[in-house]
């Protein structure tokens, strides 16, 4: 099977599953009402998905309802897309690294049409691939909006299905702040996937994952890219050394940053937009997109009637098994505001099926999941920021380094690599790894292994590098930071 990237072992997997399960389709059946099933799935995406065929490959009978398009938010409007443009923009500043080597490179066009297409294309070709993963388990694709109208019932427009228990993985939406215009005239990052034009200019409101990822994404690909936040520095929540390097390094990539700045109006003029700021004045751009966070999708599922607990932003409550106040309704991913990342809502699906259809009781692990953001260049983490790990350690010690990688010699691009190592000093355990810097996703990936087996830092330094890459200077930094 040719293998293109992680979303194929899934299907590898799945094959795998279906095989060993050989179970009965039983579509069709679910067209009558009133049909026992053993769990309803309502959110076709990354963790509902998963949810439906492990519980199926246990035995299950499954019905998933979706209303959208199969795949989610990850994959239709999130991080495969994301992703994907994310590559096509990169290509600008390897064609500039690339002049530092000999290329002579001249005439550099960009087709965005043919872009959108051909990620259209790919996300078409894995929409199939997550209907058949619930084919081939057996499980029953409903395609509409599910509404919970009972404690073991769920309503698609005039159909009634009943099951012993009901999951819903709807996951968030983009969140609009309420300021006038915003919503009328701003797009979300799902428009900003499909823009028919790419725009010159564009304002990008925000500064999480998202509005760094598009910021990067935009700016590679030509637009004058304005950030505006209202912090001192990007990312709130990550490691305050990080974030200045991120602050430093967007601005050299040529994005205007306009940090402890808010967007009080959004007005449309012509084909132009303008965001009107708080120090006065006003910006006029071709797309405004707004990326303040996400909320849950809970609006119209009905949870209100039957009394399940929603917590502030609208996020189902769970218990550490993903089961809500209501005993047959569970609840996982996004749609619970827990860790919003794919991998840790397939995690929570998981460990639903095997708990409730697997007797394998069991809770997904939170604790010490890696991330990334896309940006340009990207960051990556583990574990605690430096100022979480002295709140929660007391003595730690910090290693730090900072060089510009030996691709960037050459190539004439100032850019530094940014490395960070926070150590509990008395257990010499490695509690924070942070990264910013090419390829520190695939880097990272490789340090969680070892900080959730509960690495020390003698560990680290026990291991030889492999010489010359970026990556060994993890393992070769000797010297603690003069105030640690
Ligand atoms: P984030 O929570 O990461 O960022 C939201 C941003 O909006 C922050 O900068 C926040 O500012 C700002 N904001 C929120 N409310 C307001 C307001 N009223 N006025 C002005 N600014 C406001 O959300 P994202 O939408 O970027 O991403 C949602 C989640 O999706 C992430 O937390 C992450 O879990 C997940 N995700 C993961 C990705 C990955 O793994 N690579 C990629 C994309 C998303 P402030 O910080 O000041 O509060």
């Amino acid at each position: 099977m040719e293998k293109r990237y992680s979303d194929d072992l899934d299907i590898e997997d799945a094959i795998h599953t279906a095989i060993l399960t050989l179970k009965d389709s039983f579509e069709g059946e679910l067209t009558e009402k009133n049909i026992e099933i053993g769990v309803i799935v309502i959110g076709a995406g990354s963790g509902g998905v998963r949810a439906g065929r492990i519980a199926a490959g246990h035995g299950a009978k499954v019905a998933v309802i979706e209303g959208d398009r199969p795949g989610g938010t990850c994959v239709i409007r999130g991080c495969v897309p994301k992703k994907l443009l994310m590559y096509a923009a990169s290509f600008s500043a390897d064609v500039e690294d690339a002049r530092g080597f000999g290329w002579q490179i001249d005439g550099l066009s960009h087709d965005w049409p043919g872009l959108i297409a051909a990620k259209d294309a790919e996300i078409g070709r894995l929409e199939n691939i997550y209907r058949s993963l619930l084919k081939n388990v057996g499980a029953t694709l409903i395609e509409g909006w599910g509404r919970v109208t009972g404690p073991n019932e769920v309503s698609v427009g005039a159909d009634v299905y009943r099951a012993a228990k009901i999951l819903i993985a709807v996951g968030g939406a983009p969140q609009f702040t309420s300021v006038p215009g915003m919503k009328d005239h701003a797009i979300s990052s799902n428009e900003a996937l499909d823009l028919p034009e790419m725009p010159k200019k564009i304002a990008i409101y925000g500064s999480g994952y998202i509005a760094l990822e598009f910021a990067g994404i935009f700016n590679g690909l030509g637009a004058r890219t304005h950030l505006i936040y209202r912090s001192d520095l990007p990312l709130r929540g990550f490691d305050d050394d990080v974030r200045a390097h991120v602050a430093t390094a967007l601005t050299d990539r040529g994005i205007i940053l306009h940090p402890e700045t808010t967007i009080d109006q959004v007005t449309a003029e012509n084909s132009g937009k303008q965001a009107h700021l708080s120090d006065g004045s006003r910006l006029a751009v071709d797309q405004i997109m707004a990326a303040t966070g996400r909320r849950p999708n809970t609006a119209n599922l009905g949870l209100d009637d039957l009394g399940v607990k929603l917590g502030k932003q609208g996020e189902i409550i769970v218990d550490d098994m993903s089961q809500t106040n209501l005993p047959s309704l569970y609840a996982i991913g996004d749609v619970t505001n827990r860790i919003n990342l794919t991998p840790v809502a397939i995690a929570e699906g998981h460990a639903f099926a095997d708990s409730e259809f697997g007797n394998l009781k069991r809770q997904a692990d939170h604790v010490n999941v890696a991330s990334a953001v896309f940006s340009q260049p990207p960051i990556a983490s583990i574990g605690l920021s430096e100022a979480a790990a002295k709140k929660a350690y007391g003595e730690i010690t910090v290693f730090e380094s900072q060089f510009r990688a030996m691709k960037n010699t050459i190539s004439g691009r100032e850019e530094k690599t940014y490395m960070k190592l926070i150590v509990d000093k008395p257990t010499d355990s490695v509690v924070g790894v942070h990264m910013m810097g090419p390829d520190c996703g695939e880097i990272m990936q490789g340090i969680a292994i070892a900080v959730k087996m509960g690495a020390t830092k003698a560990d680290f330094d026990a291991t030889i590098g492999i010489h010359p890459t970026a990556a060994e200077e993890f393992v070769t930094m000797r010297s603690a930071r003069g105030d640690t």
